[in-house]
């Protein structure tokens, strides 16, 4: 038998694109690296004007009324900025998010279909940032020397309620859920959770051909709510198996090596760095932005400052955050492998992704920007395990 060749077999994958494809998913990617920056300069002049405009000292002025009311200026202000921050940002977003989709053709929806899910994305996200911002005010109030010290305990107990309650209770919002029809596949997918300990008597199927016809899966959830949802694009008649415990192999990783409590970990690490910068550079920008009436740090009306610092800061981290994630997908892809050993339907799903992100990236691009390693790296690894695979089988 001939030599299985990993490289070989990689650049196979690869070529489900044509050279010119694969031109224009570099284009759309590094295209896409530009738009963080540009995103971010869009943000902060969408807070400056806010800033500037003196509605949130307004606001906050006529609920007083001569009494302090802090929880309650809070929550009002912060859910006016929200507004006021959305529809700035609008124009940015539906350019970015929408029509640049669309002209690269990776989108197929109405602009209608587009706002109304920003609507809804937007809506849940206030409530939610509302929410830790007044717990973040309250501090800053109460403890006013510590605040950034107990926030980012704040901030990491937010990241992982958040992130087991979100596919649980978030996500059906956007799609629709229900337990998984009896047959081949549902009967493989308990099979694989029973041999890794995932909880296996709640498995669900989303409506997730309506986004795209690849094959999507999340195991997430806690204790009694622990469960696994796939996209109904693995239950149609000519499904691939091997594609199927490729992919949900990976998601099992993510949960059985508790991914989100390391996110929460170093998220809070991160966020304790960023609150002690804004603790001391907050007095300073403020001057510097020329705001009018704000009281200091623990102000709400004053938190578009606080947002502006929350974005360069955001930007600059970029690297650390998107490394952070990265190192998780290979280790989740890892897993796969090792426990499930379908490098070949890990394959055929990394390479429906390219259109969206360059499969060949440089290491310098992939370190900075990629929060999953190239898929001309991860499938690469696939075919390397392979070989490994067929040498083991081969002296055996
Ligand atoms: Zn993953």
């Amino acid at each position: 038998m001939a030599q299985f060749d990993p490289a070989a077999a990689t650049a196979a994958y690869l070529a489900v694109l044509t050279p010119a494809q694969h031109a224009k998913a570099q284009a759309y990617t590094q295209g896409g690296h530009w738009l963080l920056l540009w995103g971010a300069i869009v943000a902060v002049v969408a807070s400056w004007l806010v800033l500037r405009s003196g509605v949130l000292v307004r606001v906050r002025d006529g609920i007083e009324k001569g009494s302090p009311k802090p929880v309650r200026v809070a929550f009002a202000v912060l859910i006016v900025d929200a507004i006021l921050e959305f529809i700035l940002n609008l124009p940015w977003s539906a350019y970015s998010d929408w029509w640049r989709e669309t002209a690269y053709g990776l989108t197929s929806r109405s602009f209608g279909g587009w706002l109304g899910e920003q609507l809804a994305a937007g809506l849940i996200s206030a409530i939610l940032f509302t929410l830790l911002l007044v717990g973040l005010y309250t501090l800053m109030r109460k403890a006013p020397k510590t605040w950034w010290l107990w926030g980012s305990g704040v901030v990491a107990l937010f990241f992982v309620v958040v992130m087991i309650l979100a596919p649980v209770f978030i996500m059906p919002l956007f799609n629709k859920y229900q337990p998984a029809p009896p047959g081949p596949v549902r009967d493989e997918v308990v099979a694989m959770a029973k041999t890794v300990g995932v909880p296996s008597d709640k498995i669900f199927i989303y409506d997730g051909s309506k986004q795209s016809n690849r094959y999507t899966a999340n195991v997430a959830g806690l204790g009694s709510t622990s469960r696994i949802a796939m996209s109904d694009v693995m239950f149609k008649k000519d499904a691939d198996i091997a594609e199927v415990r490729g992919v949900v192999g990976h998601e099992m990783g993510h949960y059985v090596h508790a991914h989100v409590f390391i996110f929460a970990a170093l998220y809070a690490l991160l966020a304790l760095v960023g609150f002690f910068i804004i603790d001391r550079a907050f007095a300073p920008v403020a001057r510097m932005l020329g705001a009018k009436d704000v009281r200091g740090l623990s102000d709400p009306a004053g938190f578009p400052i606080l947002a502006i610092l929350l974005t360069v800061l955001g930007l600059i981290s970029t690297p650390i955050r998107v490394s952070i994630t990265r190192i998780a997908e290979a280790d989740a892809d890892t897993f796969s492998l090792e426990h499930f050993n379908e490098p070949d339907g890990l394959a055929k799903a990394l390479v429906k992704t390219i259109e969206y992100r360059a499969a060949t990236p440089s290491k310098l691009e992939e370190v900075l920007f990629y929060d999953h390693p190239s898929v001309g790296s991860r499938v690469r690894k696939a075919m390397d395990w392979k070989a490994a695979q067929q040498k083991v089988d081969g002296v055996s």
